[in-house]
Formats: C-alpha cells, sequence, structure tokens
C-alpha cells in the first residue's frame, strides 16, 4: 500500500551537495560553567589573534562557497573585542559569497553584552544572535555556574532589543535536580514573556568531561522529563511560540535556517577548533586541542564518506525530529516492517504523503531511531 522510489532520493539529495552553511568555533571563554562539555579554551584570550590568523587560513580551503546562513558559536564568541570581530567578519566575507539574506548568528553569553558591544555586533552584519540564558531562577543559574543571573539575563535581552536586533533566540534549559513542575513553569513562563522569536530547549545531561560528572548527581527519571517537556510545549504555544522541531520552537517564520540544513541533510563547512564539517559526501572533524589547531598544518583529525544508504537514513532521522517530518517516499523499502509497526502503536502518523513522529513518538525518537537503524 505505501512506499517508495529511491531514484527520486538520489535526485533531493544531490541539491544538497554543496555546502550553503558556515560554523564557525570560536573556543574562548572565561570559566568553565559546570554542566559545560563543549570544546573550549579557559583563559586563553592572549591567543584570540593567532586562532583568527589559523581560522583565515582554514576558511581559504572552502573559498568561494555561496552560503545562506552562518553561524559564530562556541565558546563565548561574544568575548571578542570590536576588532577582533571585525577581522571574523571580514575573513568570512572575503573568503565566501553570502546571500543577500543570508542569516547571520553570533552566540552571546548575557553578561558580555552591554550597549558598546551590541552596538559593535549589529554594526558588523549579524542578523541574529543565540543568548545563553539558560534559566531565569537565579537558584539554578548559580547551581549550572553561570556567570550572570536572571536581572542580568533580562537586561542583556533588552539591549539586544533597543540596539535592533530583531530575530533573537534564547536558551532555556530544564530537567534539574529536584526542579519541581511548578518552578519549570514558571521559568518557562518567564522566558517565554521576553518574546524572543526562537527558543532552543535542552535537557540537563551529565557529560563525561563536565564538571557535574564527577559529583555523581541523580538526575530525573525519564517520566518526569516527559512530563516537563509537554508542559514546555504548552506554555510555549500560548504565547504564540511553536514548536517545529523536538528541541526548537519560534515565531511563525522565524525558524533557524542555519539548524534546518542540518536536519535537511544540507552540507556545511566547519571551521575552527573542534568544529565539525559535511561536504559532499564526507563528513570531517578537527582537533579539539588548541594547541594542535594553531600549530598543525592539517586540523582535520578525523573523517568518514558516507555511503547513499547512510545518508538516507540520516535525512529519514533527522527528519522525524522536524514537525513536518519527512517524504515518506524516501525511506528504504527494508524499514516498510518497522514503519508500519509504528504507525499502529502511535508513534508516528502519516499525514498525505509526510511521515510525522508524534507527540508520543518523540518522546522516544532516540529509540525509534535506534531501531529504524
Ligand atoms: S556553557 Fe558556554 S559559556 Fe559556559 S563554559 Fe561552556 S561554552 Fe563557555
Amino acid at each position: 500500500m505505501l512506499f517508495f522510489k529511491r531514484i527520486f532520493v538520489v535526485g533531493v539529495l544531490k541539491n544538497f551537495m554543496k555546502p550553503q552553511a558556515l560554523y564557525i568555533h570560536i573556543p574562548f571563554c572565561s570559566h568553565k560553567c559546570l554542566f559545560c562539555s563543549f570544546v573550549i579554551a579557559i583563559a586563553q584570550t592572549h591567543r584570540i589573534e593567532d586562532y583568527l590568523n589559523r581560522l583565515e587560513k582554514e576558511a581559504k580551503s572552502h573559498q568561494g562557497a555561496r552560503l545562506e546562513s552562518v553561524y559564530i558559536g562556541g565558546g563565548t564568541p561574544s568575548m571578542l573585542s570590536f576588532e577582533q570581530l571585525k577581522r571574523l567578519m571580514t575573513i568570512i566575507r572575503t573568503q565566501y559569497i553570502l546571500s543577500d539574506d543570508c542569516e547571520l548568528t553570533m552566540e552571546a553569553n548575557p553578561e558580555g553584552i552591554d550597549e558598546v558591544k551590541a552596538a559593535v555586533i549589529k554594526s558588523l552584519g549579524i542578523n541574529r544572535i543565540s543568548l545563553g540564558v539558560q534559566s531565569l531562577d537565579d537558584r539554578y543559574l548559580k547551581f549550572l555556574g553561570r556567570k550572570h543571573d536572571a536581572a542580568r539575563a533580562v537586561a542583556a535581552y533588552n539591549i539586544l532589543r533597543q540596539t535592533g536586533f530583531e530575530n533573537i533566540n534564547l536558551d532555556l534549559m530544564y530537567a534539574f535536580p529536584s526542579q519541581t513542575r511548578e518552578e519549570l513553569k514558571r521559568d518557562v513562563r518567564a522566558i517565554a514573556s521576553l518574546r524572543s522569536e526562537h527558543l532552543s530547549l535542552y535537557t540537563l545531561t551529565i557529560e563525561p568531561n563536565s564538571r557535574f560528572h564527577a559529583s555523581a548527581m541523580k538526575l530525573d527519571d525519564e517520566e518526569t522529563i516527559a512530563e516537563g517537556y509537554l508542559d514546555v510545549i504548552s506554555i510555549l504555544r500560548e504565547y504564540g511560540i511553536h514548536q517545529y522541531e523536538i528541541s526548537n520552537f519560534s515565531k511563525k517564520g522565524f525558524q533557524s535556517r542555519h539548524n534546518q540544513n542540518y536536519w535537511l541533510g544540507g552540507r556545511y563547512i566547519g571551521l575552527g577548533m573542534g568544529a565539525h564539517g559535511f561536504v559532499g559526501h564526507r563528513r570531517y572533524w578537527n582537533t579539539s586541542k588548541l594547541q594542535d589547531y594553531l600549530n598543525q598544518e592539517e586540523v582535520i583529525e578525523g573523517f568518514e564518506d558516507l555511503s547513499e544508504e547512510t545518508l538516507i537514513m540520516e535525512r529519514v532521522l533527522f527528519g522525524l525530529r522536524m514537525n513536518e517530518g519527512i517524504e515518506l517516499q524516501i525511506l528504504p523499502s527494508s524499514k516498510k516492517g518497522i514503519v508500519e509497526g509504528f504507525l499502529k502503536e502511535g508513534f508516528l502518523v502519516l499525514e498525505g504523503p509526510r511521515l510525522k513522529a508524534t507527540n508520543k513518538g518523540r518522546l522516544v525518537l532516540d529509540e525509534l531511531s535506534a531501531r529504524l537503524i
């Protein structure tokens, strides 16, 4: 009754072979938050100039790419001075061709945003800010080892607005040990009341290289986390912020172009220490040691050439994270039985030609994905 035209799929994938997005990793941070497992460099700001020199060299290896989105993440990119940010943007604009409406996102931490810094970032053409708020509950900000409190986060947000930023993402974290359902609801309402265009949701996880890892902390059970997740979705909906991906919410028309490229299987260049890129059939990753990134001739530490089958399965798995789901026909026929089982059990639903995860399915999407692979 259902399925499957592979020829169509190959055609779809070919459209995505050229990189149309750029991720640049700026690893510098002033301290390490207790949950952090990102690739960062603490107390190394004296090496920012060397880092930018190395970035410029690396950027040349993909010279001329036409980009629809640029994402400057970290670390804390907003730590860079005006001159350093200007240099970074010059590298980007010199090496690549940016579309007229290119989405240019920069991550920032609340404590690093004042009127001057916000104006500098705006003057360089950055048109989207991702602000690492995490929570507006001081108790949990302290628990996470953040350097800002709730008042500082709100002040930073207001400064960005007054400076003219019209596209702001806020990060929201939840599932802190002992966080009650009421506390979470209060936090979500406080963040949603700021009326940002976009919101990214994270659950607290304890990663091996985080400081929390040593503390043997016990996290909430899956049922409590799932309950909180459904609360978040419904509260955000009240504020006109709708889910479009399992962890991402936005006002209409403000979905992250950069992230959508990842989820749709699009190609991207990754520059900087620990950055990942995906060009053609090759996914590569850079060294995550600052010393090696600065000094080695070759900064790519490893790569994997993905088969057509793997690319299709990734497209399926990422696609099911999105509300719009996937075209049913991209699924390989060998998965037909499993998918029909998921449909019967209510984890997936078929809407016209599109296969989507239900709320029930989203709560166990990792497990569904594992069975699909
Ligand atoms: S969470 Fe962000 S600000 Fe904190 S240490 Fe990690 S990268 Fe730096």
